[in-house]
C-alpha cells in the first residue's frame, strides 16, 4: 500500500530531511511515526501525500510510483488519501457541515449523496447534530474531530495524520487515537505521527522511529 525504496528528501537550502529510507506498510495496517521535532515526520507524510517529491528513490502509494507520476496525475492519487494536517485549517466563516462537505464539492459529488456522506462522517467522529454549528463554538477536541471527519468523508483507503493530538490534553489525545483505530478497524490504512511516544504504547502497533531523517533502532 505504501512503500519507500531508498528515499531521500533534500529541501532547497540543503537540509536533508530524509536519508535513504526504506519501509513498507501493508494495506489495512495502522502504523505510528515517532520522533522529535525536526526528525522528518511531516516530510515523510508529505511524500506519501504527494505534497512534496522525493529527491532520490521511489515512493509507491496504492500501486503508483509517485516519483514517476506527472504533477497532473497527483490529484487522482490524492482522492484515495485523507489528510489530517496542521496547515489544513478549518474555515471559520462556514458551518461544520460545509467544512466537511468541501472535499466532496471538489470531487463533484451528487448533493444528496454528499449530504449522506457528511452526516455519516460527522456521526462517526461524534459530532452528529452539530452540522449547523459555527466551528469556533467547538472545543479544541471537537475541532480536531471536525478535521478528521473532513479527512474521511470521501472514504479514503489511506489516512495520514500529522501530530493530530499535538495541542490536546492527554485524555482528548487518547480519544483521538481511538478514533483513528476505529477507521483502521474498518480497513483503512492509517499512518499517524506524534512526538509523544507514550500515546502509541498501548496499541501494540508498529512504531517507525525517525531521528534526523533516518530510522532509529
Ligand atoms: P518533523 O515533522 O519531524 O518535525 P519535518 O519533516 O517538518 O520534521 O522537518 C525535517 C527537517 O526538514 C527539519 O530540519 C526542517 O527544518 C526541514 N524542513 C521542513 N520543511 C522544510 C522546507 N519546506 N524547506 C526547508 N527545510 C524544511
Ligand atoms: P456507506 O456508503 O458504506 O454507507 P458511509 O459513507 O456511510 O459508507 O461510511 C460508513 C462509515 O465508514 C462512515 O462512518 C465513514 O466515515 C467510515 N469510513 C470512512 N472511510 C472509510 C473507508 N475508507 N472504508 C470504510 N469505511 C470508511
Amino acid at each position: 500500500m505504501i512503500q519507500f525504496d531508498q528515499v531521500s528528501k533534500r529541501y532547497p537550502g540543503g537540509i536533508d530531511a530524509l536519508k535513504n529510507l526504506s519501509f513498507t506498510i501493508a494495506a489495512g495496517e495502522m502504523v505510528f511515526l515517532a520522533g522529535h521535532s525536526g526528525a522528518g515526520k511531516s516530510t515523510l507524510l508529505k511524500l506519501v501525500a504527494g505534497i512534496e517529491r522525493a529527491t532520490a528513490g521511489n515512493v509507491l502509494v496504492n500501486g503508483q510510483n509517485l516519483s514517476k507520476l506527472r504533477a497532473s496525475q497527483l490529484p487522482y492519487v490524492r482522492q484515495h488519501i485523507g489528510l489530517v494536517f496542521q496547515d489544513h485549517k478549518i474555515l471559520y466563516d462556514r458551518s461544520v457541515l460545509d467544512n466537511v462537505m468541501m472535499p466532496l464539492d471538489i470531487i463533484g459529488y451528487d448533493r444528496r449523496e454528499a449530504l449522506r456522506r457528511v452526516r455519516a462522517a460527522l456521526d462517526k467522529v461524534g459530532l452528529a447534530g452539530k452540522e449547523k454549528t459555527a466551528p469556533i463554538r467547538l472545543s479544541g477536541g471537537e475541532q480536531q474531530r471536525l478535521c478528521i471527519a473532513r479527512a474521511v468523508v470521501h472514504r479514503p483507503a489511506i489516512l495520514l495524520a500529522d501530530e493530530p493530538s499535538a495541542n490536546l490534553d492527554r485524555a482528548y489525545a487518547l480519544d483521538i487515537m481511538e478514533l483513528f483505530k476505529s477507521f483502521h478497524q474498518v480497513g483503512v490504512t492509517v499512518l499517524i505521527s506524534a512526538h509523544d511516544e507514550t500515546l502509541m504504547e498501548d496499541y501494540g502497533r508498529r512504531i517507525l522511529r525517525l531521528r534526523e531523517g533516518q530510522f532509529a533502532s
